[in-house]
C-alpha cells in the first residue's frame, strides 16, 4: 500500500488528469486551472474502505463495471490488483508517459463500454469542484481528450489541469511582399480580380488534444481553390491523416478533419500548417475587406471551439474623367478611348475588362477574358474596378474628333497601407486620397475655331483694344491739328 501511495503522490505532482484515491470521508476533487467550456468527468474505479475512521489504511475493492478492464492484459501491464489483500500496485516503470497511457486506456474503456461518469461538470470558471464523493480511486477525463493519473490520500484533492487548448492563427500573403523575411504573410492583403490569393492557417496542437476539425469560411468574392497542403515539423503530412470536406457541415467553405491517431503523434508546441488558395472573383466588393475566417473545433466529439481568426483581402478602383475646357466649365468628352497598362514598355501588359451592365457610372471590371479598350460616353466618366495596388499607365489610344490625343500616358499609382492589428487597409492614388483622374484634351489647332465663350471673349477684348487704339490715334491727330 505504502508503495502505491508514494507512486501516486508522485503522479499527482507531475500529471494533470487521471486516477486518484480518496481516503477520508466526504471526498472533494477540485480541478484548478480548468479550461472554461471543457467538461470534466470523474469515474470511480475502486472503492476504499478505511480500517478505521480517517485512516489512510484500508481496503480497495474494484467497482463492478471496471472488473473486466482491470483483468485485461492491457490493464495488467500497469496495475496489479490483489483482491485477497485489497491492495493495488503499479507495475513496471513509473514514467509519466506510462501513467498517461494507463489513464487513457481506462477512459477509452469507459467510453466504449458506456460506463457512466460518476460525476461530470462543464467548467464555467477556472475551478471545478466535485464534492460529496465516496472514498476511492478515480479516473478523470476531460473533453479535451487527455487523461493522466493522479492520487492523494487526503479527502480533499486538488488537481491541476495541465492540458492546454489548441490555438489557431490565420494569415494571407501579399504577393508584392513575398520577398520580405516574413514572406509577405500578414492579416491583410490586396489583389486584382482574377488573381490567386494564398492563405495559411497554423494550428498549435496544445497538450491533450483530440477531435481536430478546421473550419474555413470564405466570404463572397473569394473562390476556394479546392485543394490544401498540410505540413508539420516532419514536412508534408500524408493525406490519410486528414480528410478535406469541401461542403462544410457548419455552413463553412471547407473543413479538414484530422485523425486523432495523427494528432497523438504531435507534441504541445508542434504546429500544423495548412496552406490553400482562393481566386478573387468579380463579386469582390471594392475597397471593402473580404473576409476569410478559420476556427478549430477540438476535444471530445469536436465539441469545443477556438475563437475565429480572420484575414481580409482588398481590391481597389480608379475613377477617370475625360474633359475639355469650355469657357469656365469642364465639358465631358465622349469618344476618347483608353487602355490601362502595367508597363510603359510592354504593350502586352494591357489590362482587360468587362463592362458592368446598368451601372450608374460606366464601370469596367478587371477580367482577363474581356477587352482592353474603354471608350468614354457623353458623361466622360468611367470607373475601373478590381485593381491590385501598383503603378499603372493610362494610355489614350484615340481622341475624340477635333482633339489631340495625349502623347504620353498618365501614370497612376495605387498604393495601399495595411494594418494587421485592425485588419484593415486603405489606398491612395498618386499619394493622395482617391480622387478622379482627370484627363484633359485640347483641340488640335492653335487658333480656336469653335465658338465657345472663350473665343468670344478673345474677339470682344481684341475688338475693344483695336477700337481704343483707333480712338487714341484719332484724338492725337485731332490734338495735333489744334496745336
Ligand atoms: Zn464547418
Amino acid at each position: 500500500m505504502k508503495k502505491l501511495f508514494a507512486i501516486l503522490l508522485t503522479l499527482a505532482l507531475v500529471l494533470s488528469m487521471g486516477t486518484m484515491a480518496l481516503a477520508a470521508s466526504d471526498g472533494v476533487i477540485t480541478i484548478d486551472n480548468a479550461i472554461v467550456g471543457v467538461t470534466y468527468e470523474i469515474y470511480k474505479m475502486f472503492d476504499f474502505t478505511p480500517v478505521s475512521e480517517n485512516s489512510s489504511q484500508g481496503r480497495y475493492s474494484v467497482v463492478a463495471e471496471w472488473e473486466n478492464f482491470l483483468k485485461s492484459d492491457e490493464a495488467k501491464k500497469y496495475l496489479s490488483v490483489n483482491d485477497e489483500t485489497g491492495t493495488i500496485e503499479w507495475v513496471g516503470s513509473e514514467e509519466e508517459t506510462r501513467k498517461a497511457e494507463f489513464a487513457k486506456l481506462a477512459v477509452s474503456y469507459a467510453v466504449t463500454n458506456h460506463i457512466d461518469a460518476t460525476k461530470s461538470e462543464k467548467a464555467t470558471s477556472s475551478t471545478v469542484e466535485f464534492g460529496s464523493l465516496d472514498l476511492g480511486y478515480y479516473a478523470i477525463n476531460t473533453t479535451l481528450g487527455t487523461v493522466c493519473i493522479l492520487t492523494n490520500t487526503n479527502s480533499s484533492i486538488k488537481v491541476v489541469e495541465k492540458n492546454t487548448v489548441p490555438e489557431i492563427e490565420k494569415y494571407v500573403q501579399e504577393d508584392s511582399e513575398e520577398s520580405n523575411t516574413d514572406g509577405g504573410w500578414g492579416k491583410v492583403n490586396d489583389a486584382a480580380i482574377g488573381e490567386t490569393v494564398n492563405f495559411k492557417s497554423e494550428i498549435t496542437v496544445g497538450k491533450g488534444s483530440q477531435g481536430f476539425v478546421m473550419h474555413d469560411t470564405m466570404a463572397t468574392g473569394l473562390n476556394f481553390g479546392s485543394t490544401v497542403s498540410v505540413t508539420d515539423k516532419n514536412g508534408t503530412v500524408a493525406s490519410e491523416n486528414y480528410t478535406l470536406k469541401t461542403t462544410g457541415t457548419c455552413g463553412c467553405t471547407f473543413e479538414i478533419v484530422f485523425e486523432d491517431s495523427y494528432i497523438a503523434t504531435l507534441s504541445q508546441e508542434d504546429v500544423i500548417t495548412v496552406t490553400y488558395s482562393a481566386v478573387l472573383t468579380d463579386e469582390a466588393e471594392i475597397a471593402t475587406g473580404i473576409a476569410n475566417s478559420v476556427y478549430l473545433a477540438y476535444g471530445e466529439n469536436s465539441s469545443l471551439q477556438t475563437q475565429p481568426k480572420t484575414t481580409k483581402t482588398y481590391t481597389w478602383k480608379m475613377d477617370v474623367f475625360k474633359w475639355t475646357k469650355e469657357g469656365q466649365t469642364e465639358k465631358a468628352l465622349a469618344g476618347a478611348t483608353f487602355e490601362l497598362r502595367t508597363s510603359k514598355t510592354d504593350e502586352n501588359s494591357k489590362i482587360k475588362f468587362t463592362k458592368v451592365e446598368n451601372a450608374e457610372v460606366p464601370t469596367y471590371k478587371v477580367d482577363s477574358s474581356g477587352s482592353a479598350s474603354i471608350t468614354t460616353d457623353a458623361s466622360g466618366a468611367f470607373e475601373i474596378v478590381g485593381l491590385d495596388s501598383g503603378t499603372y499607365y493610362l494610355y489614350e489610344t484615340a481622341a475624340p474628333d477635333g482633339y489631340n490625343k495625349l502623347s504620353e500616358p498618365k501614370t497612376v499609382e495605387i498604393s495601399a497601407t495595411y494594418d494587421d492589428t485592425a485588419i484593415s487597409a486603405d489606398y491612395m492614388i498618386n499619394g493622395a486620397a482617391p480622387a478622379t483622374i482627370k484627363v484633359e484634351n485640347k483641340t488640335g489647332s492653335l487658333l480656336p475655331e469653335t465658338g465657345g465663350i472663350g473665343t468670344t471673349i478673345f474677339y470682344v477684348v481684341g475688338g475693344l483694344m483695336m477700337l481704343a487704339a483707333v480712338v487714341l490715334l484719332v484724338s492725337k491727330k485731332r490734338m495735333s491739328s489744334f496745336a
